[in-house]
């Protein structure tokens, strides 16, 4: 069987453009309205010779649960399945206390994490990405998943994870 990488993270940070990008289709479906990614869907993804099974994540009833809460749900389900864990976080915005919940749940399931600071679209935002070092989950790679900027660094750290 190969690898899973289950993609946690809050909701619009770019996780399913991540994943696109990761696959190399259009696949994972893409919303600037938060929320739109139904639970946990698989891909198969390859890079540098490796095959592994990237899982998207989102999707929640607002109703039923505070935001926050339905992350934590969702990030401790799709961890439990996953050999590694990409953890996407939106460089433009910063540490939100979503954001915390999730890094919560990755502590406890001890398993490795690689950190996305993503929408670093050029230059300018690689100050932001930093900032990301506070999260205390290690390097920060910074990667546009819309331009690509980034994600062959990004893809090489989630295989050394796996
Ligand atoms: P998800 O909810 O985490 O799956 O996020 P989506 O992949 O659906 O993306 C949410 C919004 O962020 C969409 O409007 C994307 O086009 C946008 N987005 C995703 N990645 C990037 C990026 O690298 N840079 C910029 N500027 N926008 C991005
Ligand atoms: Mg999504």
């Amino acid at each position: 069987p190969v690898p899973v990488l289950a993609v946690v993270g809050r909701p619009n940070v770019g996780k399913s453009t991540l994943v696109n990008r990761i696959i190399g289709r259009r696949e994972a479906v893409v919303e600037d309205i938060p929320g739109v990614t139904r639970d946990r869907i698989s891909y198969d993804a390859h890079w540098n010779g490796k095959s592994f099974t990237v899982v998207d994540t989102g999707g929640w009833d607002p109703d039923a649960r505070g935001l926050a809460e339905a992350i934590r749900a969702q990030a401790e389900i799709a961890v439990t399945l996953a050999d590694a864990v990409l953890f996407v976080v939106d460089a433009t915005i910063g540490i939100t206390d979503a954001d915390e919940a999730v890094v919560r749940v990755l502590r406890r399931a001890g398993k490795p994490v690689v950190l996305a600071a993503n929408k670093v679209d050029d230059q300018r935002q690689e100050m932001e990405a930093a900032g990301l070092w506070n999260l205390g989950l290690g390097e920060p790679h910074p990667v546009s998943a819309v331009h690509g900027r980034g994600s062959g660094d990004l893809l090489d750290a989630v295989l050394e994870a796996l």
